[in-house]
Formats: structure tokens, sequence, C-alpha cells
């Protein structure tokens, strides 16, 4: 059977970090679940995931959690930069808090991590990387200019990641999904309905699946079982590489 691995997955109190987590602690591995709110302790304890609290926009407590994990589980194989947040706003009036956020929790964050777990993954000859990008690391959405500058970053740092990790046996590669069912998309769906002045169901129908050849959401644990194999031993062959799971939405 596939050897036990440890896992360092972010923001894991909800949506498809918790989904991740659930299915990498299925998978046999020792997990690191780490996010900044309460709810993941228990969440984690649930899943039979260790939990460490930690707000990642600051790069003092992202260099903490890796090395929690090390030395919890004695090293460390697989990274799940995950943790996420959108805000909905045309570029004239969008915060430049609200980027600086973004920006440091959806690129710095993932950089900082990677940059800490290396030594760990290159002493073993063994690391994979799965990065949590969108298929807004691809195309844009108006509304959405930190997300998808954060985003398109990510894709670009998953590259650099692939070709630096190549001779230790390290892979870095994205998951691209369209809209997945979680906290997350129900905020930005009454978002949306107030930027666009529509009513909430108008807004899924029109807006969110308007692009999609499958007219449903994603369910969390479908991306997770794309992460699960994607840092498995079976995937080294695959690196650099962005996995869309977006409804068929860029077919066109
Ligand atoms: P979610 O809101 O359900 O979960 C995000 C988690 O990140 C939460 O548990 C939250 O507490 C944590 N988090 C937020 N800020 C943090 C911080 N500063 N430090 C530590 N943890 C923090 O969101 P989700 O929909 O599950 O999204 C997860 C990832 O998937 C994100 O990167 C998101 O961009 C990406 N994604 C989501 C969708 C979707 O449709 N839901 C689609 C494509 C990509």
């Amino acid at each position: 059977s596939a050897p036990t691995r440890v896992a360092l997955v972010t923001g894991t109190a909800s949506g498809i970090g918790a989904a991740i987590m659930e299915a990498m602690c299925q998978a046999g591995h020792q997990v690191l679940a780490v996010d900044f709110s309460d709810d993941g302790a228990e969440v984690a304890d649930k899943a039979g995931a260790a939990f460490f609290k930690a707000d990642l926009t600051d790069g003092e407590q992202c260099r903490a959690a890796v090395e929690e994990a090390v030395s919890r589980f004695g090293r460390l194989d697989i990274l799940v930069n995950n943790a996420g947040i959108q805000h909905v706003e045309r570029i004239k009036e969008f915060p430049q808090a609200k980027w600086d956020q973004i920006i440091a929790l959806m690129l710095t964050a993932p950089f900082t991590l990677i940059q800490a777990a290396w030594p760990h993954m290159e002493k073993n000859g063994y690391g994979r990387i799965v990065n949590m990008a969108s298929i807004h690391a691809h195309v844009a959405s108006p509304g959405k200019a930190a997300y998808v500058s954060a985003k398109h970053g990510l894709m670009g740092l998953t590259r650099t990641a692939a070709l630096e990790g190549g001779e230790s046996g390290i892979t870095a590669n994205a998951i691209c999904p369209a809209y997945v069912r979680t906290p997350l998309v129900d905020k930005q769906i009454a978002e949306q309905a107030r930027l666009n002045d529509m009513p909430e169901d108008e807004v899924i129908e029109k807006i969110m699946l308007k692009g999609a050849a499958i007219k449903r959401m994603i369910d969390p644990a479908e991306v997770a079982d794309m992460a699960v194999w994607l840092a498995s031993d079976k995937a080294g062959s695959v690196t650099g590489s962005s996995f869309n799971m977006d409804l068929g939405w860029t077919a066109q």
C-alpha cells in the first residue's frame, strides 16, 4: 500500500480545505490542519487531523505552521495551499486594505509556506505542493481584481516551484475549479446580487453558471479527490500543471 505521508493543509475550517483535510486523513496521511478560525480545531479533531491556529497573512505564523508539522510528525511531504478569501468590488472603489490582505493570504503566504517547507522536502527527496488556484487563474471576471491577480500569480509560483523542484522529487501543481459550493461562494452570491441588483437565484443562473456547460455547482469532495491524487506517489511525473475542474467553462 502507499506510504503514509505528512501533509500540511491550509484553510481547513471550512469548504474545500475541510474536504481536503478529511480526504487526506482517509488516504492514511498524517495531517496538520491550519486555519485562523477557532472553528478549525473541532473540524480537524473530527477528521483525525491535528490543528494549528495561524493567521497566514503573517509570515512568522506561516513559518511557525511548517515548524509545527515537522516537530509534531518528524517530516513534511505534502503542502496544500488552500486558504483564501474573496472581495467583489470594481477597481474604481476596490479598498487598498482588501487588496493587501488578499495578496498576502493567497500569494505571499503560499510563497512563504513553500519556502519554509522546501528544505524538509528536499531532505527527503519527496515533496508534493498542491496550490488551490481557480479558473480565475486563467480568466478574469469584473469586480475581482485582487482575487484574479493573486490566482494568476499563484500559477506563476506553481510553475517556478515545479522547475526548481524537479531535481529533488518535489512537484508543484495547481487545481483550478469553477464555482464550488462553499461559504466563500455563498457570500459571493450575496455580493453579486448587491453589485448587479439581482435576486440570488438569478445570480447563480445568469452570472455564476453562465459560461458553464454543466449547470451545477461543484462539490468540495470532488476537488479533494483531485488534491489527494496530485499529492500521491503516483503523480510523480505531473508537475507545473494546472487542472481545470470548471464545468466546461473554458471549453469555449
Ligand atoms: P471558505 O471560505 O469556505 O474557506 C476558506 C478558509 O480559509 C476558512 O476556513 C477561513 O477561516 C480560512 N482563512 C481565511 N483567511 C485566513 C487567514 N488569514 N489565515 C488562515 N486561514 C484563513 O472558502 P473555499 O471556497 O473553501 O475556498 C478555499 C480555496 O479554494 C480558496 O483559495 C479559494 O480561492 C479557492 N477556490 C474556491 C472556489 C469556490 O467556488 N468555492 C473556486 C475556485 C477556487
